[in-house]
């Protein structure tokens, strides 16, 4: 599944070639996805320009004049660039050529992602309205965390997944910011401080820095591509680590379930 740093790089990628461009035509091969594509789409996004697009945890938002697209790539969805056309191929479900003869071409084997037109301003829909604050932006401080833990017992690692608390933490960086902060996944929230939560709040934006960083550098074949980041953390110390020794003190790593999710972490350092 595409996380934070896998959509903020398809983001960049199909940025420059879509911003400000206007749209010529919208096909649509396939109207099934999570929730159906509107029927009427492609008569309110032909003329429109794209003025800007931006990211809202993984959702992605083509903002026209008043109206915006909510794309949402689901569990295998893949947008890329092409710059002529060529026949799609069996999961290509939607194109959006542009005046400049560039067409961003929607693949989606599994069809769980989304392909959603709001009237409205988009931070009302309700897909987005009750998103939490984004994990680099300035407002994701210790001070915040704790402040949301202090009537809660959830366990630390499904907080920090939850999407109203903040957005795209998923299990792979949440099971490493865990490892980075020296926390233990099962720990209530009502019992860490407000210092380990600076430590857990700095944890996530570093790690997530990181695997944008490296995403970055997938960005010159984009065009053309398979359109496929992939994954970015790729200097993985405790997710997918189960069974194997710790990168600090050679415990062996143990992976329990938490909210449905396997988790692993070092139940020495990890306290
Ligand atoms: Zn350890």
């Amino acid at each position: 599944m595409p996380e934070l740093p896998e959509v903020e790089t398809i983001l960049r990628g199909i940025k420059p070639s879509i911003v400000n461009q206007t749209i010529k035509n919208v096909t649509i091969r396939h109207y099934g996805l999570r929730w159906p594509v509107p029927q009427n789409i492609q008569k309110n996004l032909k003329n429109k320009v794209i003025n800007a697009v931006i990211r809202r945890g993984k959702y992605l938002i083509f903002e026209l004049n008043k109206e915006a697209v909510i794309l949402h790539l689901g569990m295998s969805g893949t947008l890329r660039i092409l710059t002529q056309y060529s026949p799609p191929k069996k999961h290509d479900h939607i194109d959006i050529a542009m005046a400049n003869g560039v067409i961003l071409r929607f693949a989606d084997p599994r069809r769980f992602g989304a392909f959603l037109l709001t009237k409205n301003k988009f931070t009302y829909h309700p897909l987005l309205k009750n998103l939490g604050p984004e994990p680099l932006d300035k407002i994701f401080t210790g001070n915040y965390l704790w402040s949301h833990a202090q009537n809660r017992k959830m366990a630390v690692k499904s907080f920090i997944m939850d999407n109203k608390i903040v957005v795209g933490v998923g299990n792979i960086y949440a099971a490493e910011a865990l490892f980075l902060a020296c926390i233990n996944p099962k720990t209530p929230v009502n019992k860490i401080s407000q210092g380990r939560y600076d430590q857990l709040t700095k944890a996530i934006k570093c790690i997530l820095r990181q695997a944008i960083k490296r995403g970055g550098t997938t960005l010159k074949d984009f065009v053309n591509s398979e359109g496929k980041p992939g994954y970015f953390a790729n200097q993985l110390n405790v997710y997918g680590r189960a069974g194997m020794p710790c990168i600090k003190c050679c415990t062996l790593l143990i992976s329990i379930q938490i909210g449905q999710r396997s988790t692993v972490y070092c139940e020495k350092c990890q306290s």
